[in-house]
């Protein structure tokens, strides 16, 4: 399973880190930082839940 975070479209709502603080970090301003890659065994239903979370659709798990 692979997460693709969009930074372009991410209008710093935060609401990544707070459904999933173990995968998205947010910088200083609140925007989340970039993320491309595996999901680490045990957090698939983590990433699902930043994806669903973010209004914006900057999040693609597949
Ligand atoms: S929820 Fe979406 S828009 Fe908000 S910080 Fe996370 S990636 Fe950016």
């Amino acid at each position: 399973m692979k997460i693709t975070l969009d930074t372009t479209v991410c209008s710093g709502h935060a609401r990544c880190a707070a459904a999933a603080p173990e995968l998205f970090r947010l910088d200083d301003d609140g925007y989340a930082l970039p993320f491309h890659g595996e999901v680490p065994d045990g957090l698939e239903e983590a990433a699902r839940d930043g994806e669903r979370t973010c209004p914006e659709r900057a999040i693609t798990v597949e």
